[in-house]
């Protein structure tokens, strides 16, 4: 844990009290904790963005470009143009406030500038000023704000303590999507090389090798055998995973950090014997070796450019269609942009699955099908022996990570699989799942260590809820779909909920897989010992 996260008997001491300071003094206490550091010089060359230098927020002098402000202004400008939405989500908030207490940033900070309305209006008070008629004429009066370096800097502060997660927008009686907004400031700050090493070195690395550890092909190989053999002493069961096999009838994807963190690892291994046991005719590639797309968090360009890469490995290989692991940001990409920014995908098949013969008519225009909904056909089609004793150690719960539940509904079928896969699950409070889940509040970027302060208020509102459910059922597992969510959540619970540990879907389907011609199982994916019953059974 980072020397600058309070203990949490001190965090959790928040002051809703309005403060006395006006909300357009723009100044910012870059505080320890409490923001990400600058992008490294030498990860802007690589990506060809402007500005490379030597910088951190908490300078006085930022280095920008003589005319920066004219950079921003005319960003904004072609941005009005271009993007519709953007336009729209300017000029029809009328400050309701509905979305107000729904930010987990302002509920674990208490800060107002936190608050969806008034973080938006952070940056339409400045296109109130240049881009209406009102402001330019009447400029402070008609609400406007003067475009100054202490603006920029508030911007870079606040538009980075929002994981661009969506859940205001479910409150928001015009739909208005402060993450849109978000976007769109972070894109206009990459004009003038202001943005987080933590957003741009995955970047970086993902355009040079194909993923955001900068993992080389043959290091993608080395952990697919290694996960082979771990997968042989468990199981006594040897599985293909095959890598870069033209004509291959899917292309699989999954997150880096499936093959090179934990808990994710514990998934892979759930998916490496899902598909030996139905016998799937798939490939990884070791170009297309991420799922996730940071370009998501700094600008449309870059997520176009990154996510670009999956479909053309599809091409390149031949195969029918995608599928997709466990991921959050890639489901968000994949969609809501990608159709627009890298389709029509037309060279492959509308997606069926070759075991049950279903059409995902949902994924005719991406041909891109979530692993969640084709385990969840498979169970439905009877196709899966399954025995969810082998998960009776665990007392679990489901976190809907933001992406899929809100970006691309995927809401029953997580669940539909954890009934058939395990004995004991337990929702967490009605307002805090589905489509009015919590963030993990380290999402768009944020999940560095230099930021742990903000990362852990964030988390709060997602830790208590499962606080709930651990004090009144002994949940001991949170489960989730998101690799960001697997990296950071167990931070936020160690720190909030002890006692609760965090775990991808696959890992439990894999310990409850009934292999063919299977060894006896004494420990389950983690190599965690299995009680007796437990382990006897198997077929
Ligand atoms: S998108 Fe999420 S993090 Fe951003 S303002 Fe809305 S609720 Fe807060
Ligand atoms: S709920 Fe919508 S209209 Fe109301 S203040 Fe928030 S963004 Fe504006």
């Amino acid at each position: 844990m980072s020397e600058a996260a309070p203990k949490p008997e001190e965090l959790v001491q928040i002051n809703y009290d309005p403060p006395r300071r006006d909300w357009r003094n723009a100044h910012v206490d870059y505080r320890k904790g409490t923001f990400c550091y600058s992008a490294a010089a030498k990860n802007l060359r690589y990506l060809d963005l402007p500005n490379p230098r030597d910088w951190q927020p908490f300078d006085k002098n930022w280095k920008l470009p003589p005319n920066w402000r004219e950079i921003i202004l005319q960003g904004m400008k072609e941005r009005l143009q271009k993007f519709r939405s953007f336009r729209l989500f300017m000029d029809i908030c009328v400050r309701c406030g509905a979305c107000a207490d729904k930010c987990h940033f302002f509920l674990g900070s208490a800060d107002p500038k936190n608050m969806p309305v008034l973080r938006a209006e952070l940056f339409r008070s400045v296109y109130r000023r240049y881009f209406t008629l009102s402001g330019r004429i009447f400029r402070g009066l008609a609400g406007g704000r003067e475009l100054t370096e202490d603006v920029l800097k508030e911007w870079f502060y606040y538009f980075y303590q929002c994981t661009e997660c969506r859940r205001c927008s479910v409150f928001c009686p015009f739909g208005i999507d402060t993450a849109e907004i978000t976007m769109m400031v972070r894109e206009l700050l990459n004009l003038v090389g202001v943005n987080t090493n933590w957003v741009l070195e995955p970047a970086a690395n993902c355009f040079r090798t194909g993923n955001h550890l900068g993992i080389q092909p043959h290091g993608f190989k080395d952990s697919i055998d290694f996960a082979v053999d771990e997968l042989e002493e468990i199981t006594g069961i040897r599985v293909e995973a095959p890598i870069n096999r033209k004509g291959a009838e899917i292309l699989f994807v999954v997150p880096s950090a499936d093959y090179f963190g934990t808990p994710h690892y514990y998934t892979l291994l759930g998916y490496l014997m899902l598909f030996h046991e139905i016998g799937l005719d798939y490939t990884f590639s070791a170009y297309a070796s991420e799922g996730g797309n940071f370009g998501l968090f700094s600008s449309h360009e870059m997520m176009k450019r990154l996510n670009a890469k999956i479909y053309a490995e599809a091409k390149r290989l031949g195969v029918k269609w995608i599928l997709g692991g466990e991921c959050g940001h890639m489901w968000r990409v994949v969609h809501q942009y990608m159709d627009t920014l890298n389709g029509p995908a037309d060279f492959l098949e509308e997606p069926v699955s070759p075991i049950t013969g279903t059409h995902f008519e949902n994924a005719r225009a991406t041909r891109m099908v979530h692993i969640c909904e084709f385990t969840a056909d498979l169970i439905h089609n009877h196709k899966l022996k399954l025995d969810p004793r082998r998960n009776d150690h665990w007392k679990l719960t489901y976190h809907d990570s933001c992406n899929p539940a809100r970006a691309m509904g995927l809401l029953e079928e997580p669940r539909y699989i954890l009934r058939n896969v395990s004995n004991q699950f337990y929702e967490m409070p009605e307002n805090t799942i589905r489509e009015q889940t919590f963030c993990c509040g380290s999402g768009a970027g944020l999940g560095t260590d230099e930021n742990i302060e903000m990362r852990l208020r964030g988390g709060l509102p997602r830790a208590n809820a499962v606080k709930y459910v651990r004090d009144k059922h002994g949940v001991n597992l949170l489960t989730c779909i998101c690799a960001i969510d697997k990296a950071t959540l167990p931070t936020a619970l160690e720190y909030w909920t002890p006692g609760v540990e965090v775990g991808g879907i696959h890992e439990l389907v894999g310990n409850a897989l009934v292999m063919k011609g299977e060894q006896e199982r004494t420990t389950d994916l983690r190599g965690e010992p299995l009680h007796q019953k437990e382990a006897a059974v198997h077929a």
